[in-house]
């Protein structure tokens, strides 16, 4: 079934089922990974919301969870305007930091946050998005965990946004 959002439509693309398989997947390779060093994982809102508390039901280790917010993207394409970090609240100082991301499109918004986070003097920084438009990259960036590559087209749902709306959708729709 299409999903109409504003001037836009979409169709299904990623199902809910094939979503939560890939993050039991991540989870397990995560909790393995980290499994002496508890982590915190740092969402990267609003996109990473429904993603991160998803994932963090698979991982069965001591972790912290913290959210931080860098907005700079409005309707299709990236801006190429990005915006300071806002809400960190916890010490990074000599911590293994897990980003969670939703999207990484150009990889501009995530060179400029391990930029910044790298000042706050982290044991290392680790990277996990559920989504990598290979095609798009322009700033080079090394994702540990990848949930889905996929083509460079626009999706919306399951935390992911078309100005404003279908963050909500409980699975990943492209555009038509
Ligand atoms: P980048 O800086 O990597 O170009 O873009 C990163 C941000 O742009 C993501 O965190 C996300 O908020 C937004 N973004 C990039 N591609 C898409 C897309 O296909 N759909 C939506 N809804 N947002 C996207
Ligand atoms: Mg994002």
């Amino acid at each position: 079934m299409t999903v109409k959002l504003k001037d836009k439509e979409f169709v299904p693309f990623i199902s809910a089922e094939s979503i939560d398989q890939r993050l039991k997947i991540l989870g397990a390779q995560i909790s393995k990974d980290f499994k002496n060093d508890n982590p915190i994982l740092l969402g990267v809102l609003n996109g990473s919301f429904m993603f991160l508390s998803d994932l963090a039901k698979y991982i069965d280790i001591p972790s912290e969870f913290t959210f931080v917010k860098l907005s700079s993207y409005s309707g299709e394409n990236s801006t190429g305007k990005v915006k300071s970090l806002i809400g960190l609240d916890s010490d990074l100082k000599g911590r293994k930091v897990i980003v969670v991301e939703d999207i990484v499109d150009s990889g501009l918004s995530m060179s400029h946050l391990l930029e910044i986070l790298q000042t706050k003097e982290p044991l290392d920084i680790s990277i996990v998005s559920l989504l990598f438009k290979p095609e798009a990259l322009k700033f080079p960036v090394e994702i540990d965990y990848v949930g889905f590559e996929i083509a460079n087209k626009f999706v919306v749902g399951y935390g992911l946004d078309y100005d404003g709306l279908g963050r909500n959708l409980p699975s990943i729709y492209q555009l038509k």
